[in-house]
């Protein structure tokens, strides 16, 4: 068990600038508490436009430097950074824990696989290629190099603290880039701790600048209009996404947005119902439900309906909520009381419309934003839930009777992130994986993210793709040389 108040005066709370640690320059600075208990557990600078400011001319003074690293330097220090990762599990969990309310177990999970996007982006660090060729009409040579884009801004989101904060720095960083980084405003411990890790493994004053702040939209945009930045990589919402990418337009700056999702999950008649509750429980139920992957509209066939749902509930019935320090506790608070109001509304309106529930009356801790885990069924295909991201422990389930009624459902919304198709059938999975207008599609399991994995949407769930082979393309820019012989 972490000292919990050891742990909190480690972490530092400042601006990471250039290399130093500093206050936000009118001296403001933001509380930042614990949805389990509402108590504060710390304050951190709070930064302003001048802050912002600086921490960009910190940026793109070290690009040059940054990008001269030799490659097989960037990828040890990314790599250490894995590492050093992996030995702190226990202080980065507890602050996830303690900042944002994920189960103790889950935020574990988290680190294990934030700490992976620095191990593979370590490996990929090395071979960002170019090519060479002959011109198809001879007498000239064709020489392609790829170089880092240049300093970037990453703006994340609380869901994830720590992993949505590795998935930008490790290509970043081992393409060549410097960054501004940009955490949100109810999480910025998890980044402090890790702004402050990677001054440890070795990565040099000004390659990551860390700005914590109240007030995103003021110190954000103008660093979005600035042409000192190359690229912006932002996830969250498709509400603050689209917001971006027109302050973007301005400089035509290059843009990564991984927003928001609305997953259909699908159980087929001829699904292995073990597997498709399990695989429904993890898509549903990982992160508290706060997550942009999250099974949002759960379809099942009419011929296997019931069953599902009564095994569903059972499942989610006997989910411990409580404080996630507690070991044991699987569902934690949400990020915070607007937030859980927000999903009791929901709930509500779903059951005025017709709406049945199997679950989800039981008594949760009074103090702290929680929500008991609830299972709906006979949802109607217009219920709010079904058109937004419930981002809670809110399974929503209706039927259908053939496969093209479920893709046109499936398909039916703005979103296009996460998908999950449960059958037997590998024709059918393919099939429907092919005709699903989503990003992902995850096959007889309820998760998706790997970091050795594309992750990304399409539609209003944004473009471009983190981790895999793709995740580094968005950090380099492609030069071509024209060689004449
Ligand atoms: P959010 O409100 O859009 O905030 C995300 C980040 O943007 C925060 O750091 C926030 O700062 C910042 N921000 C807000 N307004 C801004 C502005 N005008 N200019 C610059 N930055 C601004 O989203 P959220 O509620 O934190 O996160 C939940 C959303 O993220 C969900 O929709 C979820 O689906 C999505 N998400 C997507 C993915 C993916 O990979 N596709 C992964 C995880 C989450 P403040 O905290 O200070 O407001």
């Amino acid at each position: 068990m972490v000292d919990v108040p050891a742990l909190l005066a480690r972490v530092p709370r400042d601006l990471q600038v250039g290399g130093e640690w500093r206050p936000a320059a009118d001296g403001r600075t933001l509380e930042v508490t614990n949805p389990a208990t509402g108590q504060t557990l710390a304050r951190v600078a709070d930064a302003g436009p001048v802050d912002g400011d600086a921490a960009l001319a910190a940026a793109a003074a070290a690009q040059e430097s940054w990008a001269a690293t030799a490659p097989r330097a960037r990828s040890e220090i990314l790599r250490s950074a894995y590492e050093l990762l992996i030995e702190r599990t226990e202080d980065l969990a507890t602050l996830m824990t303690l900042e944002m309310g994920k189960p103790l177990v889950q935020a574990r999970g988290e680190v294990a696989y934030a700490a992976e996007f620095f191990r593979w982006f370590a490996e990929e660090s090395v071979r960002i290629r170019g090519s060479f060729t002959v011109a198809p009409a001879g007498g000239s040579r064709l020489l392609t190099m790829r170089q880092p884009v240049g300093p970037c801004l990453l703006i994340t989101p609380w869901n994830f603290p720590l992993a949505m904060g590795t998935r930008k720095l490790g290509p970043a960083l081992a393409a060549g880039c410097t960054t501004v980084v940009k955490p949100a405003a109810e999480t910025p411990l998890t980044m402090h701790a890790l702004v402050g890790l990677l001054e440890e493994v070795g990565v040099p004053g000004g390659v990551v600048n860390l700005v914590t702040t109240s007030r995103a939209g003021e110190v954000m945009e103008p660093l979005i209009r600035d042409p000192r930045a190359r690229k912006l990589t932002f996830t969250g919402s498709t509400a603050v996404g689209r917001t971006l990418v027109e302050q973007s337009a301005r400089q035509l700056l290059r843009v990564s947005m991984e927003l928001g999702g609305n997953a259909p999950f699908v159980v087929f008649d001829d699904a292995d119902l073990d597997v498709a509750v399990e695989s429904c429980l993890a898509a549903k139920m990982r992160n508290i439900g706060e997550a942009c992957t999250a099974a949002n509209r759960i379809y099942a066939h009419s011929s296997v309906a019931a069953p599902f749902a009564q095994r569903l509930a059972q499942r989610m019935r006997a989910l411990r909520v409580g404080d996630g320090l507690d070991e044991g506790v699987e569902v934690g608070p949400l990020i915070t009381a607007a937030a859980a109001d927000r999903v009791r509304g929901l709930i509500t309106s779903a059951l005025s419309g017709g709406a049945r529930l199997l679950c989800g009356d039981e008594p949760v801790p009074e103090v702290g934003h929680f929500v008991a885990p609830t299972v709906l069924v006979d949802v109607p295909r217009d219920a709010a839930l079904v058109r937004e991201e419930i981002f809670g422990p809110v399974a929503a389930i209706q039927s259908f009777d053939d496969e093209d009624e479920v893709i046109g459902l499936a398909n039916a919304t703005e979103h296009g992130l996460a998908s999950y198709v449960c059958t037997r059938d590998l024709a059918r999975a393919l099939r429907v994986a092919e005709r699903l207008d989503h990003g992902m599609v995850g096959v007889n399991t309820g998760v998706v993210s790997d970091p050795a994995a594309p992750f990304g949407g399409v539609k209003a769930s944004g473009f471009g793709r983190e981790g895999g082979a793709e995740g580094i393309e968005e950090y380099v820019e492609t030069k071509y040389v024209a060689i004449p012989s």
